[in-house]
């Protein structure tokens, strides 16, 4: 038995959520939690460390269809990339050794999406710790997979029309903060083959 009856008999037309949310597949960060999103008000893709790869970069990653379906057909208006603290995905990339090997077979693979962001903290902030490092690319890294998300065609168009606005946001989940920022960064994106 449905508790909103009536919501639910209106989303059985069909969906029109205003955002798309990137978010960690870390059971203490679900952003329906964080946020209040209620059915229908945000369409969902969680993975390891919140990585949007860029287009082509993983085809087969399931991401590109994710955008693909929303900013395509539902025209959400929001794109949202929510990081969050002591991310393990994001300390497993700080963590990758630096002769390319793997541990993990998908997930090193996976991780690697923020390489670009790992090297801009490394390169920024040698003196800092580990951990600290690890902090700011768990931020560093959203501002990668927002500049990732402006290589897929449709999202490119849609941020030109104004129609669509990136943003990225950081879950400090044991302090209870959340910070909200728009696109903002010096990282240059892969090249799109
Ligand atoms: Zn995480």
């Amino acid at each position: 038995m449905s508790k909103y009856p009536e919501c639910f008999s209106e989303l059985a037309k069909g969906q029109h959520p205003k955002f798309l949310v990137f978010a960690c597949s870390d059971s203490r960060v679900s952003p329906s939690h964080v946020l209040d999103f209620q059915p229908g008000e945000a369409f969902m893709a969680r993975n390891i460390a919140n990585m949007v790869p860029a287009f082509n970069q993983l085809r087969y990653s399931c991401v590109g269809a994710t955008i693909e379906y929303a900013v395509a057909n539902l025209q959400v208006e929001n794109v949202l990339v929510i990081g969050h603290s002591r991310c393990g995905g994001i300390k497993r990339l700080m963590s990758l050794p630096d002769d390319g090997s793997n541990y993990y077979d998908f997930i090193d693979d996976w991780v690697r999406i923020g390489l670009p962001a790992k090297a801009k903290v490394k390169r920024e902030h040698p003196d800092l710790s580990f951990e600290q490092q690890t902090a700011l690319c768990e931020r560093e890294s959203v501002n990668l997979s927002l500049v990732n998300l402006l290589t897929y065609p449709y999202v490119q168009r849609a941020v030109q029309d104004g129609t669509l606005a990136l943003r990225g946001g950081y879950y400090d989940f044991v302090n209870g903060k959340f910070e909200l920022w728009e696109l903002k960064t010096d990282i240059t994106p892969p090249i799109v083959i």
